[in-house]
């Protein structure tokens, strides 16, 4: 089973991703992980990857679309896999469809989180990160018991380096221009579950899990 979290910058992906892959017992494929991993080990793809995130701009496609099908090559991900952030263009969703082609494999459901744009500058102002997991917590809206940790791994907490106001809304302006397309892409391929994303963590996730029943 394949499944693909659409939404903003900010509309929960990162969060309903972890939940989602414990409840249904499928690895995660975040290409913002993925990028941020290289970053930090200063891999090639690390150093091509740096100048764009900080920015807010998108990863060319040819990079990025190598990196993800590759890891989507990958035994653990064999069977199926919730991929949060990609596909991010046009272009990224062909390449996916291509790579995930009947016979062998489908893409199951695409889940749209919306969450309206004042909300998403609200949650990605106050963002924590957890370095071990990757869980998201805000400081106002859902902060971690012990500050500074995951309440999940106990893994220590960091902001992101993207999260500040000016890249921030660069990154609603290229979801805007690039992503809010693949909601029609979808839409067409009848694969589209759309999803309120107001409220707590929870709620929507029992959303989204009743939306895939
Ligand atoms: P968010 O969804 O909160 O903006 P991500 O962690 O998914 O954050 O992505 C962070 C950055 O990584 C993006 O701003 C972009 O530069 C790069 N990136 C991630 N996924 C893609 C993608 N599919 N295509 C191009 N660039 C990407
Ligand atoms: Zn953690």
């Amino acid at each position: 089973m394949y499944i693909i979290l659409l939404g903003a910058p900010g509309a929960g992906k990162g969060t309903q991703a972890v939940m989602l892959s414990e409840k249904l017992k499928l690895a995660q494929v975040a290409s913002g992980d993925l990028f941020r991993q290289a970053l930090q080990k200063e891999t090639e793809l690390g150093k091509k990857a740096k100048a764009y995130m900080e920015k807010g701009q998108l990863v060319p496609d040819e990079i990025t679309i190598q990196m993800v099908l590759e890891r989507l090559a990958a035994p653990d991900v064999k069977n199926g896999a919730i991929l949060d952030g990609f596909p991010r263009n046009i272009k990224q969703a062909q390449a996916l469809d291509k790579a995930l082609a009947p016979p062998k494999k489908k893409i199951d459901k695409v889940v749209y989180i919306k969450v309206g744009e004042a909300e998403l500058l609200k949650r990605l102002g106050g963002r924590w990160i957890c370095r071990k997991c990757q869980v998201p917590y805000h400081e106002v809206e859902s902060p971690p018991k012990v500050k500074g940790e995951c309440d999940r791994c106990g893994g220590e907490l960091y902001q992101r380096a993207d999260d500040n106001v000016a890249t921030v809304k660069k990154r609603l302006e290229v979801y805007f221009a690039e992503t809010s397309p693949l909601i029609d892409y979808y839409k067409k391929s009848g694969k589209l579950l759309e999803i309120n994303g107001d409220g707590n963590a929870a709620d929507v996730n029992g959303r989204i899990v009743a939306a895939l029943r």
